[in-house]
Protein backbone atom coordinates (compact mmCIF):
# COMPACT_ATOMS: atom_id res chain seq x y z
CA UNK A 1 0.00 0.00 0.00
CA UNK A 2 1.37 3.36 -0.87
CA UNK A 3 2.00 5.86 2.29
CA UNK A 4 0.00 8.62 2.66
CA UNK A 5 1.56 11.72 3.10
CA UNK A 6 1.38 14.14 6.28
CA UNK A 7 -1.26 16.43 4.31
CA UNK A 8 -3.20 12.98 3.27
CA UNK A 9 -2.99 12.41 6.67
CA UNK A 10 -4.68 15.72 8.00
CA UNK A 11 -7.73 15.83 5.45
CA UNK A 12 -8.48 12.48 6.87
CA UNK A 13 -8.37 13.71 10.53
CA UNK A 14 -10.67 16.54 9.26
CA UNK A 15 -13.20 14.42 9.59
CA UNK A 16 -12.21 12.69 12.54
CA UNK A 17 -15.65 11.17 14.72
CA UNK A 18 -13.77 8.51 16.95
CA UNK A 19 -14.82 10.48 19.83
CA UNK A 20 -16.64 12.69 20.93
CA UNK A 21 -15.03 15.84 21.02
CA UNK A 22 -15.74 16.05 17.06
CA UNK A 23 -19.36 16.88 18.40
CA UNK A 24 -17.77 20.19 20.10
CA UNK A 25 -14.62 21.16 18.56
CA UNK A 26 -14.76 24.00 15.62
CA UNK A 27 -11.86 22.70 13.73
CA UNK A 28 -9.63 19.50 14.31
CA UNK A 29 -6.09 21.13 15.01
CA UNK A 30 -3.99 18.16 13.09
CA UNK A 31 -0.56 20.00 13.31
CA UNK A 32 1.81 21.96 11.25
CA UNK A 33 5.24 22.76 9.91
CA UNK A 34 8.17 20.81 8.40
CA UNK A 35 6.88 17.20 7.30
CA UNK A 36 10.69 16.70 7.29
CA UNK A 37 12.05 18.54 10.28
CA UNK A 38 14.21 16.71 12.93
CA UNK A 39 12.40 17.97 15.92
CA UNK A 40 8.63 17.75 16.47
CA UNK A 41 6.97 19.03 19.21
CA UNK A 42 4.11 17.99 21.08
CA UNK A 43 1.36 19.43 23.71
CA UNK A 44 -1.40 18.13 25.29
CA UNK A 45 -4.09 19.55 23.38
CA UNK A 46 -5.51 22.79 21.73
CA UNK A 47 -7.21 25.04 23.56
CA UNK A 48 -10.11 27.82 22.44
CA UNK A 49 -7.38 29.89 20.01
CA UNK A 50 -6.63 26.85 18.82
CA UNK A 51 -10.23 25.32 18.33
CA UNK A 52 -11.15 28.60 16.62
CA UNK A 53 -7.92 28.88 14.05
CA UNK A 54 -7.41 25.39 13.58
CA UNK A 55 -3.90 25.84 14.19
CA UNK A 56 -1.68 24.51 17.57
CA UNK A 57 0.25 26.97 20.07
CA UNK A 58 -0.96 30.14 18.57
CA UNK A 59 -2.25 32.89 20.95
CA UNK A 60 -0.14 34.10 23.28
CA UNK A 61 1.55 31.17 24.77
CA UNK A 62 1.94 30.38 20.94
CA UNK A 63 3.92 33.77 20.56
CA UNK A 64 5.89 32.71 23.15
CA UNK A 65 6.75 29.41 22.27
CA UNK A 66 8.04 31.10 18.76
CA UNK A 67 10.37 33.69 20.61
CA UNK A 68 11.92 30.55 22.82
CA UNK A 69 12.26 29.09 18.73
CA UNK A 70 13.61 32.05 16.95
CA UNK A 71 16.07 32.91 20.60
CA UNK A 72 17.46 29.44 18.93
CA UNK A 73 17.41 30.30 15.31
CA UNK A 74 14.48 28.13 14.74
CA UNK A 75 11.58 29.24 12.89
CA UNK A 76 8.33 27.36 13.76
CA UNK A 77 8.08 26.42 10.05
CA UNK A 78 11.66 24.51 10.46
CA UNK A 79 9.65 22.35 13.32
CA UNK A 80 6.74 20.35 13.67
CA UNK A 81 4.33 21.55 16.21
CA UNK A 82 1.21 18.89 17.24
CA UNK A 83 -0.73 17.65 20.15
CA UNK A 84 -1.96 14.39 21.91
CA UNK A 85 -5.34 15.13 20.84
CA UNK A 86 -6.64 16.86 17.82
CA UNK A 87 -9.86 18.43 19.06
CA UNK A 88 -10.37 20.75 22.06
CA UNK A 89 -11.90 18.75 25.51
CA UNK A 90 -14.13 21.40 27.56
CA UNK A 91 -16.21 21.53 30.13
CA UNK A 92 -19.22 23.94 30.65
CA UNK A 93 -18.72 25.69 34.15
CA UNK A 94 -20.48 28.51 35.54
CA UNK A 95 -21.98 28.89 32.04
CA UNK A 96 -18.73 29.59 31.00
CA UNK A 97 -16.91 27.03 28.33
CA UNK A 98 -13.53 26.16 29.83
CA UNK A 99 -10.39 23.83 28.49
CA UNK A 100 -10.19 20.21 30.44
CA UNK A 101 -8.05 17.59 29.94
CA UNK A 102 -8.57 14.78 27.87
CA UNK A 103 -9.82 11.71 29.09
CA UNK A 104 -7.93 8.51 27.99
CA UNK A 105 -10.92 7.15 26.13
CA UNK A 106 -10.35 10.23 24.35
CA UNK A 107 -6.74 10.10 23.88
CA UNK A 108 -6.56 6.28 23.23
CA UNK A 109 -9.21 7.20 20.69
CA UNK A 110 -6.86 9.96 19.24
CA UNK A 111 -3.04 8.03 19.72
CA UNK A 112 -3.18 6.81 16.03
CA UNK A 113 -2.88 10.13 14.46
CA UNK A 114 -0.53 10.92 16.61
CA UNK A 115 1.90 7.55 15.36
CA UNK A 116 0.68 8.18 12.08
CA UNK A 117 2.27 11.79 12.05
CA UNK A 118 5.24 10.64 14.07
CA UNK A 119 5.76 7.45 11.58
CA UNK A 120 6.05 9.95 9.03
CA UNK A 121 7.57 12.68 9.71
CA UNK A 122 10.62 10.43 11.45
CA UNK A 123 11.52 13.31 13.51
CA UNK A 124 15.30 12.29 15.49
CA UNK A 125 14.36 14.14 18.66
CA UNK A 126 11.05 15.12 20.46
CA UNK A 127 10.20 17.60 22.49
CA UNK A 128 7.28 17.42 24.99
CA UNK A 129 5.52 20.77 25.69
CA UNK A 130 4.52 20.92 29.46
CA UNK A 131 3.42 17.79 31.19
CA UNK A 132 0.66 16.04 30.67
CA UNK A 133 2.51 15.18 26.69
CA UNK A 134 5.72 14.33 29.06
CA UNK A 135 4.12 11.86 31.40
CA UNK A 136 2.26 9.73 27.98
CA UNK A 137 5.25 10.18 26.00
CA UNK A 138 8.02 9.58 28.82
CA UNK A 139 6.90 8.49 31.73
CA UNK A 140 3.82 8.64 34.16
CA UNK A 141 5.92 10.33 36.62
CA UNK A 142 7.20 12.72 34.72
CA UNK A 143 8.24 15.38 37.23
CA UNK A 144 9.08 18.57 35.18
CA UNK A 145 10.83 20.88 37.77
CA UNK A 146 13.77 18.46 37.91
CA UNK A 147 13.19 16.36 34.57
CA UNK A 148 13.16 19.24 32.28
CA UNK A 149 15.99 19.42 29.32
CA UNK A 150 16.80 15.40 30.32
CA UNK A 151 16.73 12.91 26.99
CA UNK A 152 15.17 9.85 27.44
CA UNK A 153 15.54 6.94 25.00
CA UNK A 154 12.35 6.26 22.87
CA UNK A 155 10.96 3.76 20.57
CA UNK A 156 9.37 6.87 18.79
CA UNK A 157 12.68 8.65 17.13
CA UNK A 158 16.33 7.79 17.30
CA UNK A 159 17.35 10.74 19.18
CA UNK A 160 15.40 10.56 22.53
CA UNK A 161 12.47 12.48 23.74
CA UNK A 162 12.60 15.34 26.50
CA UNK A 163 10.15 17.61 27.79
CA UNK A 164 10.20 21.53 28.07
CA UNK A 165 8.01 24.42 30.34
CA UNK A 166 4.76 24.87 29.15
CA UNK A 167 4.41 28.40 27.51
CA UNK A 168 1.04 29.10 28.81
CA UNK A 169 2.49 28.10 32.54
CA UNK A 170 5.40 30.83 32.37
CA UNK A 171 2.98 33.30 31.26
CA UNK A 172 1.25 32.92 34.44
CA UNK A 173 4.55 34.11 36.31
CA UNK A 174 5.95 37.89 36.28
CA UNK A 175 9.03 39.23 37.07
CA UNK A 176 12.39 37.07 38.08
CA UNK A 177 10.05 33.78 38.08
CA UNK A 178 9.09 34.33 34.36
CA UNK A 179 12.43 35.36 33.47
CA UNK A 180 14.10 32.23 34.93
CA UNK A 181 11.74 29.67 33.71
CA UNK A 182 11.30 31.94 30.32
CA UNK A 183 15.52 30.65 29.98
CA UNK A 184 14.34 27.18 31.26
CA UNK A 185 12.37 26.72 27.98
CA UNK A 186 15.17 27.94 25.65
CA UNK A 187 17.71 26.67 27.04
CA UNK A 188 16.01 23.43 26.94
CA UNK A 189 15.20 23.77 23.73
CA UNK A 190 19.00 24.34 22.78
CA UNK A 191 19.54 20.95 24.29
CA UNK A 192 17.32 19.81 21.42
CA UNK A 193 19.05 21.65 19.13
CA UNK A 194 22.18 20.52 20.16
CA UNK A 195 21.30 17.23 19.68
CA UNK A 196 19.53 16.90 16.44
CA UNK A 197 23.35 18.81 15.40
CA UNK A 198 25.33 16.67 17.22
CA UNK A 199 23.11 13.14 16.15
CA UNK A 200 23.74 14.48 12.60
CA UNK A 201 27.69 14.81 13.27
CA UNK A 202 27.99 11.73 14.31
CA UNK A 203 29.12 12.43 17.87
CA UNK A 204 25.85 11.51 19.40
CA UNK A 205 24.76 7.65 18.83
CA UNK A 206 21.53 6.99 18.21
CA UNK A 207 20.75 4.51 21.21
CA UNK A 208 19.89 0.91 20.24
CA UNK A 209 16.43 0.31 21.20
CA UNK A 210 15.34 3.80 19.47
CA UNK A 211 15.19 2.84 16.32
CA UNK A 212 11.59 3.71 14.81
CA UNK A 213 9.26 1.45 14.46
CA UNK A 214 6.13 1.13 11.73
CA UNK A 215 3.53 3.53 13.37
CA UNK A 216 1.35 0.40 13.85
CA UNK A 217 3.83 -1.37 15.66
CA UNK A 218 4.01 1.50 18.24
CA UNK A 219 2.28 1.18 21.54
CA UNK A 220 2.09 4.85 22.76
CA UNK A 221 0.43 4.65 26.26
S1 LIG B 1 -9.83 14.20 19.50
FE1 LIG B 1 -8.86 12.88 17.97
S2 LIG B 1 -10.07 10.98 18.00
FE2 LIG B 1 -11.33 12.59 18.97
S3 LIG B 1 -12.55 13.39 17.27
FE3 LIG B 1 -10.72 14.70 17.47
S4 LIG B 1 -9.26 13.83 15.98
FE4 LIG B 1 -10.84 12.28 16.34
Amino acid sequence: MTQVSLEELAKSAANCDRCELCRSRANVVFGEGDPETPMLLIGEGPGETEDATGRPFVGRAGALLDKALLENKIQRKHVYITNIIKCRATLVENGRVQNRPPRVDEINACRDWLLQQIGLIKPLVIVCIGGPSAKLLIHPTFAMTREHGVFFDTPYCPGGITAVLHPAYILRMQGNAFEQNYRYLVDDIAKARRRVIDIRKGTVQPPPAAKPEPPEELTLF
